[in-house]
């Protein structure tokens, strides 16, 4: 009987392990956004799982793109694991390309704190990149075409800063890219760096141990960096690297460029069932139609001082505006939508009047 249960058990959680969770987020601008996680760890170098389990974890997260990026010059695993920079992604591809997941070679460039670890990905082979120098193996990189950028660069906080090769490495192009986001961690000044240095948000697990097979949830997924891109290839992904086209997803909150945000926030938010009850009282519905939550606070102007809508769903607002006939805009800040640290993403919402009832909003029998 004991057995029996066992059994019924294991096959409950394999059953488990093969559902994919798919994240909701808009495709906007023309973009498709794909969810990305280009940083993490196997046995190839200091992470727990053989390649082909990140690619399973990442498919049943949602993740349309990843990239295993093990340190090249750490390989503490070594004398069971031979030191074979190129296997992790050649082992992963098979299932990679079974499960429609886009694999992009990569590998961490690993340096003494400072300057600190970066990651280069869209390789076409890791090996030339073992190098004595910092400079030989972010030039080896550049060479093949890669994207580099510095991983979590307040790791070490009695080390942490911004320094004369940091300036180096960014004068030279080498790197274009920074970590706002490492695992759970979130960095105000890397963020200010970022817009500072025009530097590509990226936010990514660094993921060493297995990951629980969890349903991602809005407030519970691994930061995912999303990447505004014309499709799913390995080109386009690039180009929106290089471009600077990201957001990044971390717990509930969205960092990235305001044009991106107030795309997604544009896409995401619909205002609708309008209902009028006299004396210039507006009743209406804000659907929120993605996995973020939103949480607004009022700038100034009419509406609730607070509004918070939760993912895939809706906040009713009763208002008393000046005229029902004409639109009223309601002045918020979407204070989980971070432009800069400390700040969030000023939007309007137009609650419209008496007039565009007809141009498709419905009305609610009363
Ligand atoms: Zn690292
Ligand atoms: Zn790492």
């Amino acid at each position: 009987m004991g057995v029996l249960v066992i059994l019924l058990y294991t096959a409950v959680l394999s059953a488990q392990a093969q559902v994919r969770q798919e994240v909701r987020l808009p495709n906007i601008a023309g973009y498709k956004t794909l969810k990305c996680d280009f940083h993490m760890h196997t046995v190839f170098s200091d992470g727990a799982v053989w390649p082909t389990v990140r690619v399973d974890e990442a498919w049943r997260e949602g993740l349309d793109v990843i990239s295993i990026t093990d340190h090249i010059e750490y390989q503490p695993h070594k004398d069971d694991v031979p030191t074979k920079h190129n296997r992790p992604y050649e082992i992963a591809l098979p299932r990679a390309k079974e499960r429609g997941i886009l694999l992009i070679r990569g590998a961490e460039i690993t340096r003494d704190t400072p300057p600190g670890h970066f990651n280069a990905i869209f390789l076409e082979d890791v090996t030339p990149l073992d190098t004595k120098e910092l400079l030989d193996a972010m030039e080896a990189a550049t060479k093949q075409g890669a994207f580099i950028w510095w991983n979590h660069p307040n790791w070490k906080p009695e080390k942490k800063g911004w320094l004369d090769i940091h300036t180096e490495l960014y004068d030279k192009k080498y790197m274009r890219g920074i970590e706002v986001v490492n695992g759970l961690d979130y960095e105000a000044q890397v963020h200010a760096w970022a817009l500072e240095k025009n530097l590509t948000f990226m936010g990514n697990s660094d993921i060493h141990d297995p990951c629980p097979v969890d349903k991602t949830t809005p407030e519970r997924h691994r930061p995912m960096t999303l990447v505004f891109a014309r499709d799913k290839t390995s080109e386009a992904v690039k180009d929106a690297l290089v471009s600077g086209r990201t957001t990044i997803w971390y717990n509930d909150q969205l960092i990235g460029k305001p044009e991106y945000l107030q795309a997604i926030f544009d896409k995401a938010v619909t205002i609708w069932d309008i209902d009028y009850e006299g004396d210039n009282i507006i009743r209406c519905a804000v659907e929120n139609d993605c996995d973020i939550g939103l949480k607004l606070a009022r700038a100034d102007g009419p509406g609730p001082r607070e509004l918070v809508i939760p993912p895939n769903g809706k906040a009713l607002l009763k208002l008393k505006v000046k005229s029902v006939e004409s639109p009223t805009e309601l002045s918020y800040i979407v204070q989980n939508f971070l432009i800069a640290p400390n700040k969030g993403l000023p939007v309007s919402l137009t609650i419209p009047g008496q007039v565009t009832v007809d141009i498709g909003v419905e009305m609610q029998d009363k």
